[in-house]
């Protein structure tokens, strides 16, 4: 690739939180960065600022509405990044969402939902994109997993099973793509202070981490940064970003 040619980066669930923050980072790289969001008229208003906020800092940036959880729907988005851009260097697989409960009050809607965004998703955004990046010959999968995949937690038996599920994906496909100089990272955030957790007693949770505080967004994207890079000798880690938590 010329150095005249952008980097492209898709980042799944960017119209909020970590996904958000991680996207206006990667721009700040040099990144022309997809901005993809739930294609509810919110997300889009949310999704159409970040682009705002990364073209005043001079990047550019294009939000494109898509149900991760709906495999035909992304397709099409990947088709649309292609058409436009012709390649995909940086996947951020990103969307997720929570509904916590016990075990044995948990509904199917709940169990279902949950792996549907945080698992199926990444299979289905995964999929078309190693295609693109086989032809490249490179690229950088960076999945958001969480602690909760490595060490379980109550009241989130569907998600702890998602993240547990995508930290698996990510060294399989890790093993499957790198003779094509594909490189699969999963990060394991502690707590990060965005709207999944606003609801949370934070000084509680503060009060267990080592470094004395909840992660922020910026946290996360600066491990993003640094597993974006090109000819990253790293693959199949799941990297901790936790203050500590669970030493
Ligand atoms: P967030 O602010 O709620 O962001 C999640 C984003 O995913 C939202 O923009 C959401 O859109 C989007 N999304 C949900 N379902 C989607 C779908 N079907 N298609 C497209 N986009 C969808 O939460 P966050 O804390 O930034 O979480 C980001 C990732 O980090 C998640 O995978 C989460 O599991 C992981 N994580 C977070 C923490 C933490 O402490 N915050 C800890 C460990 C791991 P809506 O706004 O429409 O829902």
């Amino acid at each position: 690739m010329s150095d005249d040619v952008k980097r492209i980066a898709l980042v799944t669930g960017a119209s909020s939180g970590i996904g958000k923050v991680c996207a206006v980072e990667l721009a700040k790289e040099g990144f022309t960065v997809i901005i993809n969001y739930y294609p509810v008229p919110p997300c889009e208003a949310d999704a159409n600022n970040v682009v705002k906020e990364i073209e005043n800092i001079g990047g550019k940036a294009k939000a494109i509405g898509c149900d991760v959880t709906n495999s035909n729907a992304v397709n099409g988005m990947v088709d649309e990044i292609v058409k436009e851009f012709g390649r995909i260097d940086v996947l951020v697989n990103n969307a997720g969402i929570t509904r916590d409960g016990l075990l044995i009050r948990m509904s199917d809607d709940d169990w279902e939902k949950v792996v549907a965004t945080n698992f199926n998703s990444v299979f289905y955004v995964t999929r078309p994109i190693a295609k693109v990046m086989m032809k490249q010959r490179s690229g950088n999968i960076i999945n958001m997993a969480s602690i909760t995949g490595v060490y379980g937690n109550a009241g989130q038996a569907n998600y702890a099973s998602t993240k547990a599920g995508v930290i698996g994906f990510t060294k399989t496909i890790a093993k499957e793509l790198a003779s094509r100089g594909i490189v699969a990272n999963a990060i394991a955030p502690g707590f990060i202070e965005t709207p999944m957790t606003e609801k949370l007693d934070k000084e509680k949770i503060a009060s267990n981490i080592p470094l004395g505080r909840l992660g922020k967004p910026e946290d996360i994207a600066d491990v993003v940064k640094f597993l974006a890079k090109p000819n990253l000798y790293i693959t199949g880690q799941v990297i901790g970003v936790d203050g500590g938590l669970v030493i």
